[in-house]
């Protein structure tokens, strides 16, 4: 005897639910499956995610379904493929007992004419996503003219992932007369449009409060000068090094290029996106659900349903062409109660976009600088101090510790500690110390920031002058001493009432940037600028990537082409052609191919990583050995 009898369900689904263990119905499961159950009615079902809904919708579906027929009378769509297969698989279970139910699930990635030929057997209940249902019924390789009831699970997911179109076709399909059922975790507009077009007086049923968005996530934006992109990136995942992020690119292109990029800058990135063979793709999945990924570099369309809960950060390589878009990619973080940052990087000519979005999801970014690379050293040199502390010392090594103490003798404990951080930490500092690492931190507020100059001497402004008490002396021993520069490094040093300006080589400019820029003199912030006042100098841009990361980037391109060029490429888009096998999940990426392979399931770990760029996320790298 359990709980489940009151709720009207039959003997079948009774042992079936023994056999699942299930004692007690959830509440949301009280509430919708004897109002299914009685009533032939429209109704709109919120709960959080993991309170039962697909048993809420699932017990009373099956009992209503008239196994007489042989006809589809149940459509359920659902937003992911993987979604599709699990509310499919847990309507079988609960069936167990029913003898002659059938039920089918379609969704893309998968032969298209294989799931045909299963409707085509019978299918008492689908389960879909909507791009493949949509797909089959332009086809005819569905009828779903007689269904009566549709179920939407995960209203708002569907919609979030741009379904309305498809959904909406989907309902026009089906007989005015069919009951819908739509359940949800959120009421967000969308939702609500589906329900009054298409619903009848439908019954309300909510548990817990409408709308929990989540307001765990925190929303950054980092603004650069457009070629800085790729190295503001890097910094960003340098000044976490316990990132477990997806990278959100507008292209697959760039998607790919800015994979290949990080994995050889020694990171532990992937790409994902709709050029991936569904094999692969799920490869890179497994990797990232395993963290053995920690960069997940993904296109929109690619990681739709991306339900992985632990995701730390979620970063706007470029904002989305549709900025609606934006609320989609930041949702996957903060999932399951965690919290979690959505960070974007920009450029001054997006900089309109932020309101637009701060307008859409009701909440205010902050604007935050680049971290400078002697922050992220100090971040880097904690991290490693930590790891040090924790690691579990291996017996193995005991017989090698007489002739590693008596080569470390001469020195002390301090001296050891030293040398043993500074392994790993100048790598971290060789490399932003590298004039051609630099990025300039550009500031929304200040507006005129420039970029700075690869070699020469770089003239600076600061807002200190002589209303501040300093002369040219005072005022040259205040910056060597804050910049910790000699005295020959700083030259050129004149003060004027309210300001004052200073030279030094291009090597010194990012450390005056960003440690001036961080300091207070006397109570007030201090500023420091590029100044115009340069002297006519050739304003020369740097090599901002080394030219590994500029053949890099070609590189990466090369092996793009080459691998949609060849002859199997259009071989494999006549296929999909004929076989129908594309997926129409990824309806914008009609651009499957699944002759690639290598580069983004490779182990994205040491062997990869060269000299050269091997520098900075090495840290990373011995992390996972
Ligand atoms: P939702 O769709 O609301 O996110 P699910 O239907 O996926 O939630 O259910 C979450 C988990 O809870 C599943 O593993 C399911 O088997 C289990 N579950 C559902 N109902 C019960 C119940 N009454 N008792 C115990 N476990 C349940
Ligand atoms: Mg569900």
């Amino acid at each position: 005897m359990n709980n489940f009898e009151q709720l009207g369900l039959n003997e079948s689904l009774l042992s079936a639910i023994s056999d699942l263990g299930f004692e007690n119905p959830s509440e949301i499961q009280v509430k919708a499956i004897p109002l299914l159950l009685e009533k032939n009615t429209d109704i709109v079902a919120l709960a959080q995610t993991g309170t039962g809904k697909t048993a809420a919708f699932g017990f009373p579906l099956i009992q209503k379904i008239d196994l007489s027929k042989k006809n589809t009378q149940a459509l359920i769509l659902s937003p992911t493929r993987e979604l599709c297969l699990q509310i499919a698989n847990e309507i079988k279970q609960y069936a167990k007992y029913v003898k002659g139910l059938h039920t089918v699930a379609i969704y893309g990635g998968a032969s298209i004419t294989e799931q045909a030929r299963e409707i085509k057997r019978g299918a008492n209940i689908i389960v879909a996503t909507p791009g493949r249902m949509q797909d089959m019924i332009n086809r005819g390789m569905v009828n779903i003219k007689d269904i009566e009831y549709c179920v939407l699970d995960e209203a708002d997911e569907m919609l979030n992932m741009g379904f309305y179109d498809d959904i909406t076709a989907i309902l026009a399909d089906t007989p005015e007369e069919k009951n819908i059922w739509l359940f949800s975790a959120t009421m967000p507009a969308e939702v609500a449009s589906i329900a009054r077009e298409f619903m009848k007086t439908p019954e309300e049923i909510t548990v817990g409060h409408k709308n929990q968005a989540s307001t765990n996530v925190s929303h950054e934006f980092y603004l650069v000068g457009g070629r800085d992109r790729y190295l503001a990136l890097k910094r960003l995942a340098d000044a976490n090094p316990d990132i477990f992020s997806v990278v959100f690119c507008r292209t697959k292109r760039d998607t790919q290029a800015i994979a290949e990029k990080l994995i050889e800058d020694g990171y532990n990135a992937a790409a994902l996106h709709g050029d991936l063979s569904q094999a692969q793709r799920d490869a890179v999945m497994k990797s990232f659900r395993g963290k053995q990924i920690q960069m997940l570099v993904a296109t929109d369309v690619a990681a739709r349903g991306i339900d992985v809960d632990d995701i730390t950060h979620v970063i706007n390589y470029q904002l989305p062409d549709e900025i609606e878009t934006y609320t989609h990619r930041s949702g996957r973080t903060g999932r399951a109660g965690k919290s979690g940052t959505s960070m974007v990087i920009i450029t001054k000519s997006e900089l309109r976009k932020i309101g637009q979005i701060e307008r859409i999801i009701k909440t205010k970014f902050e604007e935050k600088p680049i971290p400078s690379g002697i922050e992220i050293c100090e971040i880097q040199l904690y991290h490693l101090a930590n790891r040090i502390k924790d690691v579990e010392v291996n017996q193995e090594i005991e017989s090698f510790i007489p002739a590693i103490t008596e080569l470390l003798q001469d020195f002390d404990k301090e001296e050891i500690i030293k040398k043993v951080v500074s392994v790993e930490f100048n790598r971290f500092l060789d490399y932003y110390q590298k004039p051609s690492n630099n990025l300039t931190s550009v500031s929304s507020s200040r507006g005129n920031s420039k970029e700075i100059p690869s070699d020469g001497a770089v003239r600076f402004f600061i807002n200190l002058g002589a209303k501040d008490d300093l002369d040219w002396m005072t005022l040259k021993d205040y910056l060597k001493e804050t910049l910790d520069l000699g005295r020959d490094d700083l030259f050129k040093v004149d003060v004027k009432e309210g300001f004052s300006f200073f030279n030094v080589e291009a090597d010194h400019a990012e450390k005056v940037m960003s440690i001036l820029n961080e300091e207070s003199y006397k109570g007030r912030r201090v500023n420091v600028e590029i100044s115009n006042n340069d002297g006519g100098r050739n304003n020369n841009r740097r090599d901002h990537n080394r030219r590994g990361g500029r053949s890099n980037d070609r590189g990466g391109e090369r092996s793009f082409r080459s691998g949609n060029s060849d002859r199997r490429g259009g071989e494999r888009r006549s296929d999909d052609r004929r076989g129908g096998e594309r997926r129409s999940d990824d309806r914008r990426g009609g651009e499957r191919r699944s002759d690639r392979n290598s580069d983004n399931n490779r182990a994205p770990r040491n062997e990869r990583s060269s000299r050269r760029s091997s520098d900075a996320g090495s840290s990373r790298r011995t992390r996972r050995n």
